[in-house]
C-alpha cells in the first residue's frame, strides 16, 4: 500500500541476527582493511559500488515522462535557444503563484546558491550560516572574502534560528537550509518567520536564502515553503532544484524564486544561456506528473522509516531526517564506518564536521535499504575500531562526490 511501513519486528530482527551470522567474516575483512591505513581508500575505490547512497540521489531515477521527453529533445539539441526553457519558467511561476520575472533558472541549485552568495557577501558582509549544512555557500564566501558566522544546529539536527538571529548583526547573507543537509531537521513555517523579523530587526539590509532542495521529501505537517516570504520581502529568496526528487541531478536544472531585482544581482553572476533546453523539457515533463512525484514522496517515507526503524532497532540513535537522507550516530569517526561500507561496495557520504561520528546515508529504494541494512549493521556490531585516521585537509576526505560537493 502507498506510504505504508512494510518492516515487521520481525523482519527487523531478521535482519539483526541475519547481520551478525556474517560478523565474524566482514570483521576480519575489516580489520584488515583498518591495517592498511591511508592506501585502503585507493584500494577500496577499485570495488564497484553496488549501492550509491552517498550523494543524496534519487536511485528510482527519471519520472517515465522525463525519459520520453529527452528522446523528443534529440530534435531540437542542435540549437541554441527552444522553447521549453520559457515553458519551464512559465511551469514553474504557475506552481508557485508569481510571475515569471520571480524566477531564475540555472543548472543546478548550486549554481544559485553561488551566485547569491557572490551577490551578497563581501569584506564587510558576512555569511550567516548553520553548522554543519550545505556547505556551497561558505566555500563560496571565501571567494567573496567574507566572514562566515557558523552557528551550531541544535542537538535535533535543526537551525537553532534564535542563536542565528542573535548573531545575525553585520550579516550580509543569512542562508537558511531547510530541510537541512547533513542532519535533514526542518524549521517549522513560524520559526522561520520569527527568525526574518529578528534577523529584520538586526541586520535591516540582509539577504535570507532558503534552500528548498529536498522539500518534497518532508512530511512534517508544521514544515512550510518559504515562497510566500519570498514574495512578501524583497530580499529574500528561495531555491528549489530538480536533482532530488525529480531524479535529475545529472541533468541540472534548478531555479530561485525572489523580487526580480534581487534576481537581476544574482543573474549579474551566473553565467549566461548556460541552462540546457533538453533538460528544461525533462524537467518540464517530470513536474507535468505530480502522481509520480506523489509516489517517490511515499516511497522515500517508507524507505527512510524501515532505515531509521532498523538502526534505532540496533541500538543506534537516528536524527530526525525529513530529507531523503538520514544521519545516525555510528559512535566512532565515521570515516572508518564509511570505510567498511564502500570495501562492502556501499558508498556513503564523507564526515560532516563537527559531526564526526555521524554518518549520513541517502535513502535509496525500499529494496535496496533492506538489502543494505542486512549489510551495514553488522558492519557496525563489529568492536569500534581503536584507530583514526587524520583529515586530509579542509572539508576533510576527497571522494568523487565531494568534487560536488553533496
Ligand atoms: N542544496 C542542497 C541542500 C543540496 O544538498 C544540494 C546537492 N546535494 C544542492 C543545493 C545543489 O544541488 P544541485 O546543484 O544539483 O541542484
Amino acid at each position: 500500500m502507498a506510504g505504508e511501513v512494510r518492516i515487521s519486528r520481525r523482519d527487523l530482527g531478521r535482519i539483526v541476527s541475519g547481520g551478525i551470522a556474517v560478523l565474524a567474516g566482514t570483521s576480519r575483512a575489516g580489520t584488515r582493511v583498518l591495517a592498511q591505513g591511508t592506501a585502503r581508500r585507493a584500494e577500496g575505490s577499485a570495488i564497484p559500488v553496488t549501492f550509491r547512497l552517498s550523494s543524496n540521489e534519487n536511485n528510482y531515477g527519471l519520472a517515465p515522462a522525463a525519459v520520453e521527453a529527452l528522446k523528443s529533445g534529440r530534435s531540437y539539441a542542435n540549437r541554441y535557444g527552444a522553447e521549453s526553457v520559457g515553458k519551464l519558467t512559465e511551469a514553474l511561476a504557475k506552481l508557485h503563484g508569481v510571475p515569471r520575472d520571480h524566477i531564475l533558472l540555472t543548472p543546478g541549485s548550486g549554481e544559485i546558491l553561488r551566485a547569491v552568495t557572490m551577490a551578497f557577501t563581501g569584506p564587510d558582509k558576512k555569511l550567516l550560516a548553520a553548522s554543519p549544512t550545505f556547505e556551497a555557500p561558505e566555500r563560496t564566501a571565501r571567494a567573496t572574502n567574507a566572514a562566515v558566522q557558523a552557528v551550531p544546529v541544535a542537538p535535533d539536527g535543526t537551525h537553532d534560528l534564535r542563536a542565528m538571529a542573535a548573531a545575525a548583526a553585520g550579516t550580509g547573507l543569512a542562508f537558511i537550509c531547510n530541510p537541512n543537509n547533513p542532519t535533514g531537521g526542518v524549521n517549522s513555517g513560524a520559526a522561520v518567520r520569527e527568525f526574518l523579523t529578528a534577523c529584520r530587526a538586526a541586520a535591516p539590509d540582509a539577504y535570507v536564502l532558503i534552500d528548498e532542495a529536498y522539500y518534497d521529501y518532508a512530511t512534517d505537517t508544521a514544515y512550510e515553503t518559504a515562497v510566500p516570504l519570498a514574495q512578501a520581502d524583497k530580499r529574500v529568496m528561495v531555491s528549489r532544484t530538480f536533482s532530488k526528487i525529480h531524479g535529475m541531478a545529472g541533468l541540472r536544472v534548478g531555479y530561485a524564486i525572489g523580487h526580480p531585482d534581487t534576481l537581476a544581482r544574482v543573474r549579474e553572476k551566473t553565467s549566461a544561456g548556460t541552462l540546457s533546453s533538453v533538460s528544461a523539457g525533462a524537467a518540464l515533463a517530470s513536474l507535468e506528473d505530480p502522481a509520480h512525484l506523489k509516489r517517490q514522496r511515499e516511497l522515500n517515507a517508507e524507505a527512510r522509516t524501515f532505515t531509521r526503524k532498523a538502526f534505532e532497532h540496533a541500538g543506534y540513535t537516528v536524527l530526525p531526517s525529513e530529507g531523503n537522507f538520514v544521519m545516525v550516530d555510528v559512535r566512532r569517526e565515521s570515516t572508518l564506518f564509511q570505510d567498511l561500507c564502500r570495501q562492502s561496495g556501499i558508498a556513503i557520504a564523507r564526515p560532516f564536521p563537527p559531526l564526526t561520528n555521524y554518518a549520513r546515508i541517502t535513502i535509496g529504494t525500499v529494496e535496496e535499504m533492506k538489502k543494505v541494512m542486512a549489510i551495514m549493521l553488522p558492519l557496525l556490531s563489529a568492536p569500534a575500531p581503536k584507530t583514526t585516521l587524520a583529515p586530509a585537509g579542509p572539508g576533510g576526505f576527497l571522494l568523487d562526490d565531494d568534487l560536488h560537493g553533496c
